[in-house]
């Protein structure tokens, strides 16, 4: 097994994908990325990737802020992904790294008079945050307003918000860092979605809190109303009521759904995994490994 590349139009091994030093988007983070995950199903011996085409969506909507004209259509980009993630082989959750890139090797802060590029590659990749139960720090860092970086796009760039938040935490011995928005309402994770329970309904905040509009919290919203008849209520959420929730979790492609443990040194609740939120987890894992019928629309399989 190898990991690949798709990178100038063609399937490489990733080792040999290399770009130029003076590529304008090391320099000024002008790309926008997603991650996607295909999830190892044994029973099958198959990969199913999650919900593919919503993450080239998203990407696409991310390339009309950048003014990143994208060579290829959603369906191209889905297909490109099968035939990488099959090329690879790997029979274990494996990680997609799709870029959408400014790629002249150019230097001047801009997004006009610049071509573009995509690539992607795959790796293996197991669970990101790596803890049965996250403790979490509300950061110093707040996520930006829309008019300083439109936070609902994937921009490299961005991403320094989210790496300083990250590193604090880290530093403060947390496991991950929850960003308020510029007016100090919950946002979210470095790279998670926070939920919240209370009086036994979900609490998210909403796309006016500046977060990343979560594939994954969309998933949770889903199967939430129809497989527990559980609503969620899209608001605002105050960083106390983050200490008082009944359950607390986060959710990410990368992260999976994690529940919180404590928050600011707070326990949540008695600090175990919460009843709601083990169902939606066992649920969640189900669908995304295509063991549940109901949802295959949202799986992707790889290999023939
Ligand atoms: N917020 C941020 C800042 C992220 O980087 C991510 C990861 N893409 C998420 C939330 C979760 O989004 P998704 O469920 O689509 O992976």
């Amino acid at each position: 097994m190898t990991s690949y590349a798709y990178f100038q139009k063609k399937f490489i091994p990733l080792s040999e994908a290399k770009i130029g030093v003076m590529t304008h988007c090391l320099h000024y983070g002008t790309a926008l990325f997603e991650g996607i995950r295909g999830n190892w199903n044994d029973e099958k011996k198959q990969t199913y990737i999650f919900r593919m085409k919503e993450h080239y969506q998203r990407l696409q909507d991310g390339c009309r802020v950048l003014k990143i004209d994208l060579p290829y259509t959603i369906d191209e980009l889905c297909q490109i992904t099968i035939e990488l993630t099959r090329k690879s082989g790997f029979q274990e959750d494996i990680y997609i790294r799709p870029l959408a890139y400014k790629s002249t090797e150019a230097l001047g802060v801009r997004l006009h008079n610049l071509e573009s590029d995509f690539l992607a590659f795959v790796i293996p990749w197991g669970p990101y945050l790596d803890v049965d139960m996250a403790k979490c720090g509300v950061s110093s860092w707040h996520r930006p307003p829309d008019n300083v970086i439109p936070p609902q796009i994937k921009a490299a760039g961005l991403y320094i918000n989210n790496a300083l938040a990250k590193t604090e935490a880290i530093d403060n011995g947390y496991h991950e860092a929850i960003m308020l928005s510029p007016d100090g309402c919950v946002s979210e994770g470095t790279g998670e979605n926070i939920f919240l329970v209370i009086g036994g309904k979900l609490v998210t905040p909403a796309n006016y809190n500046n977060i990343l509009m979560g594939i994954t919290r969309n998933t949770v919203i889903e199967l939430a109303k129809n497989d527990l008849g559980i609503e969620t209520v899209e608001r605002s959420v105050s960083r106390g009521e983050l200490y008082i929730a009944e359950e607390c979790f986060l959710t990410g492609t990368a992260a999976h759904i994690t529940p919180i443990a404590e928050i600011d040194h707070r326990q949540i609740a008695n600090g175990k995994i919460g009843e709601i939120t083990k169902k939606i987890q066992k649920i969640y894992f189900d669908v995304i490994r295509g063991k549940n019928a109901k949802y295959m629309d949202w799986c992707t399989p790889v290999y023939k």
